[in-house]
């Protein structure tokens, strides 16, 4: 194929999904585009003769998605952790096995991860990375994401010092001169977690993220980690904003939600990872009657995919779940669902745009940022008919059916293939980090981490169950 590198780019007669404020949907629409925005989005329209012509017809054009929370630092350890909960969690990576991550693995498993979210059609990623021991670690954690295709966000973090100690040093400082210089492509967040302790040690850290102009993300609402006595100090202090981004928030109260709302925060809900790690029951059901805007997040590929359809039929399914559970408890029939395909969508791509303070993101107009996504899969009989829109996106279609994706404007997959990718380099850094981790724990320790014990069930007594069954049957006979 010759290069499409530079060139304009016109999506024709897609079903686009502008996710405008009226939540239209626009059939047979083109979308143009120029250098690295969006130029003309309507029917019809006319190209510059050197564009790149790509047939959208029968499929859905929408913005990038994107995802507000994934620690892509651990993704070269994809699946590992399928069977853990959050303690086994907090085991492997915080307390034990975490720590031996070289900068190398920290690059093996962004890269990993930066190519799975394009592939998926997450044009956008915030690198939640807590495993930055050593500014090193840092610098391959850039180097990776500004070697593959995508949008990043570098959340900067390390699990292993108080947060007040590593945005303490010159060396960060330093880091963050270097390497944060305002490209577009790579953003800046201050990723910690604020543990409730009354001194409020956090506080350096948020002097250094409000001197630095750089949004604070942290983990709040985590059961048995972190809680109300965190929001409460941070609301206290003068630290909630509007750029912080509250991961989880799956075990606050409503007091912690009223203080998000009225400061202007939002929510990064994982609910595939709140639904088996404990962080507490996925809160959109919840935070819907505090107004607090949502955006969608994977967590971790060592459990899940880092795929957000699976995020918004997880959501749709959690928040539907808990309705009926709450009606049934007063004895009540839910007749209506509160929650919508069409609003999941919206967390999926202009609220995560709105949680990075990004409104040329996650809307298909003229003058936006040309992050765009087309679901079409002509080998697929899911790919029809296409009824409704939302409801396609939100439960039908998966990642195979990303079938062009583009990123400021450039084409990075197009026919379901990645464009420029060496994918074979990236699975042998893969390669290399496992070998390295599971020759350092040993072999036993390897397979106990990824094989946890499983708590005993106890099979209830019966009482139906038939002792004599010719007893049984004659007696039915009568
Ligand atoms: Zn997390």
């Amino acid at each position: 194929m010759e290069s499409m590198d530079g060139r304009p780019v016109v999506l024709r007669g897609g079903t686009v999904l502008p996710m405008d404020e009226g939540r239209q949907v626009l059939p047979r629409t083109d979308v143009l585009v120029a250098g690295d925005r969006i130029a003309a989005v309507g029917p019809d329209l006319q190209a510059p003769e050197d564009a790149v012509e790509i047939d959208a017809s029968d499929g859905i054009v929408m913005p990038g998605m994107i995802d507000t929370h994934r620690h892509m630092w651990q993704t070269a350890m994809r699946g590992y952790g399928a069977d853990w909960t959050l303690t086994q969690y907090f085991v492997w990576y915080y307390l034990e096995h975490g720590k031996l991550f070289r900068p190398e693995d920290v690059h093996a498993g962004n890269l990993l991860a930066a190519l799975e979210a394009v592939d998926a059609g997450v044009t956008t990623v915030v690198d939640w990375s807590h495993g930055l021991q050593t500014v090193d670690h840092a610098d391959a954690a850039v180097d990776a994401l500004q070697s593959a295709p995508g949008r990043y966000v570098l959340a900067y973090g390390n699990i292993q010092q108080p947060p007040a100690a590593w945005t303490g040093t010159p060396e960060f400082r330093d880091f963050v001169r270097r390497r944060i210089t305002g490209d577009d492509l790579l953003g800046f967040q201050l990723a910690f977690d604020v543990l409730g302790d009354p001194a409020f040690p956090e506080r350096p850290a948020f002097e250094v993220a409000r001197d630095l102009g750089a949004p604070v993300t942290t983990h709040a609402g985590v059961w048995g980690a972190t809680g109300d006595d965190g929001i409460r100090l941070m609301h206290e202090h003068g630290f909630m904003t509007p750029e912080t981004v509250y991961v989880h928030a799956a075990s606050l109260s409503a007091d912690s939600y009223h203080r998000i709302a009225a400061t202007g925060g939002s929510i990064s809900v994982s609910t595939e990872s709140e639904q088996s790690a404990g962080q507490g029951y996925p809160p959109t059901w919840a935070i819907r009657a505090h107004g607090i805007p949502v955006s969608l997040s994977m967590d971790t590929s060592v459990w899940w995919s880092g795929d957000l359809f699976s995020a918004m039929r997880a959501t749709l399914g959690a928040d539907r779940s808990r309705q009926h559970l709450e009606a049934h408890a007063r004895g009540d029939t839910v007749t209506h669902c509160s929650l919508r395909a069409d609003q999941v969508v919206e967390w999926a791509t202009r609220g995560g745009a709105r949680a990075l303070g990004r409104d040329d993101l996650g809307v298909i107009a003229a003058g936006k940022k040309a992050d765009l996504v087309l679901i079409k899969n002509e080998a697929s009989p899911v790919s029809f008919p296409l009824l409704n829109p939302y409801g396609h996106v939100a439960f039908q279609a998966q990642r195979g059916d990303v079938h062009t994706v583009l990123v400021n404007g450039r084409v990075v997959k197009h026919e379901h293939r990645l464009v420029g990718v060496d994918l074979a380099a990236a699975r042998r850094a893969a390669d290399r980090t496992i070998e390295y981790l599971r020759s350092t724990m040993g072999e036993e320790a390897w397979q106990k981490g990824m094989n946890p014990d499983i708590p005993e069930t106890t099979i209830l007594d019966n009482p139906y169950t038939y002792t004599d069954y010719h007893s049984a049957s004659t007696h039915t006979a009568g």
